[in-house]
């Protein structure tokens, strides 16, 4: 947070589904990095010398990342390369984690979010279950990993919901945890509740917050839910879970518990408005309606979904219910919102067999406010009350050469242009990102970590570390 006001001038700035692309867009914004007033129609050519014009001709509303593991990202690609189901891949997850330290999670978060911010994400949702020393004894700062997040989300100037998961156990059988899995453990819901009493004492920055994260039916029995959902309650916090991701996650549920996970997070009192489902693939038309009653978040992630063969969730049922949809780039197959915005629409065009499903404006509100919801900050979009987390797109590039001419005089040159960025633009194409009122990239370049060649360059290194490999 800056600790002045400003203002921003974008050539062409989104506000909204009902207002859409406006031209000539004044954004001012408070002390707090609040965007207390938006006007359009403004002569860019008569600007006082406070007014800090945006480079890149199309301003949009941050992008939110709703559901991160930070630490996935060091196995881009590996899907593709090994074979193998959900368990396979699982292991390999293992082995990473069972690598990482304090200080190289910090190392590796740091690069990974600079990924992100390059790319035009400004929020971050961190669902962080990695909090014990190798065989699951408690670091002498019981939070260490927590912490050393947090500071990689200050670090890149990301903004941060530091999502605290319960994790307990192997299987929904009851399976007890063991191996690399140990690290994940607290032990039991009340020993959780307690981590997570001590980590929400510890001052925060303004653009960071807290929330609870139940893991998934598979590792927290319900007893145990129903006490972090008491937790999130008592605080007012976000809370997420992973929801039937793949049929065998169901099929095990409804032979031990005899409920689809749905009805056992609804059982626990899981399912409010504060509440983000992540995956929600495999529902019954049960659970679809109760997570829509109950205005929940859901939180698609189609390039992990689709990477690891989960499934394309009924993401439009879902919307039509009631739920409210937010985008999480997950394991990180790739770290690109405009590929995680368009695929909620692409993935299920190809599981119903038809297209129209989605309106480009409702798509981008999945992508910006609807993660700002899931995270609890104030809402992601270009207007008063809004954070001043921004994001421009450069037309210029070979990818997007062409998408400003009007195609048909009769339609509204506008609307085509931000579905054309939306279906096209790559992260290549960002300029500039605001995260409440500062500059964090300009002209494709973090303001601290460098170009993207050095934000690679962090990432190969931390990157190998992680996998072992010896720098
Ligand atoms: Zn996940």
């Amino acid at each position: 947070v800056t600790g002045k006001p400003g203002e921003f001038f974008a050539e062409r700035a989104w506000l909204g589904p009902e207002q859409g692309l406006a031209t000539g867009v004044l954004i001012e914004h408070d002390a707090g990095g609040i965007i207390t007033k938006v006007r359009a129609c403004v002569n860019g050519s008569s600007l006082g010398p406070s007014v800090r014009r945006l480079r890149g001709e199309v301003c949009l509303p941050g992008f939110v990342n709703a559901h991160s593991h930070a630490f996935h990202r060091a196995l881009r690609g590996l899907c593709q390369a090994r074979a193998g189901d959900l368990s396979a891949w699982r292991s390999l997850v293992y082995e990473v984690a069972s690598r990482l330290t304090p200080e190289s999670y910090h190392d590796l978060a740091t690069a990974v979010y600079a990924e992100m911010l390059l790319a035009g994400y400004t929020s971050v949702g961190e669902f962080q279950y990695l909090h014990h020393e190798p065989g699951g004894r408690p670091y002498s700062d019981t939070n260490a990993m927590a912490l050393a997040l947090l500071g990689s989300a200050t670090a890149s100037r990301i903004r941060m919901t530091l999502l605290d998961t319960c994790y307990l156990r192997a299987g929904v059988d009851g399976a007890l945890l063991e191996g690399p899995e140990l690290r994940f453990g607290d032990g039991t819901g009340e020993r959780w509740a307690g981590r997570f009493a001590h980590l929400a004492s510890v001052p925060l920055e303004a653009t960071q917050r807290l929330g609870a994260a139940i893991h998934s039916v598979r590792a927290v029995p319900p007893p145990a839910m129903s006490t972090v959902v008491a937790v999130a309650h008592e605080h007012d916090l976000p809370l997420h879970f992973h929801l039937s991701e793949q049929r065998s996650e169901n099929e095990q549920c409804l032979k031990v518990l005899g409920l689809t996970p749905t009805d056992v997070l609804h059982d626990a009192g899981a399912l409010t408005r504060q509440a983000t489902a992540v995956h929600a693939i495999h529902l019954t038309a049960g659970d679809i309606g109760r997570l829509g009653l109950a205005s929940c978040g859901i939180c698609a992630c189609p390039t992990t979904e689709r990477d690891l063969g989960d499934g394309a969730g009924p993401f439009t049922d879902l919307a039509d219910a009631g739920a409210v949809l937010s985008i999480g780039s997950g394991s990180h197959a790739v770290i690109d919102p405009f590929e995680e915005t368009r695929a909620v629409d692409l993935n299920e065009r190809l599981s119903q067999e038809r297209r129209g499903l989605w309106q480009v404006g409702n798509l981008l509100e999945a992508g910006t406010s609807g993660g700002s919801r899931s995270l609890a900050w104030p809402t992601g979009g270009i207007a008063a009350g809004a954070m001043a987390d921004l994001v421009t797109v450069r037309l210029g590039s070979p990818r997007l050469a062409g998408c400003n001419v009007a195609a048909d005089p009769a339609r509204d040159a506008a609307d085509e242009l931000l579905a054309r960025i939306i279906f096209c633009a790559a992260p290549s194409d960002v300029d500039t990102v605001v995260v409440a009122g500062e500059v964090v990239v300009e002209g494709g370049e973090h303001s601290t970590l460098g170009p993207p060649a050095a934000v690679a360059e962090r990432l190969r290194k931390t990157v190998t570390v992680a996998l072992g490999a010896g720098v």
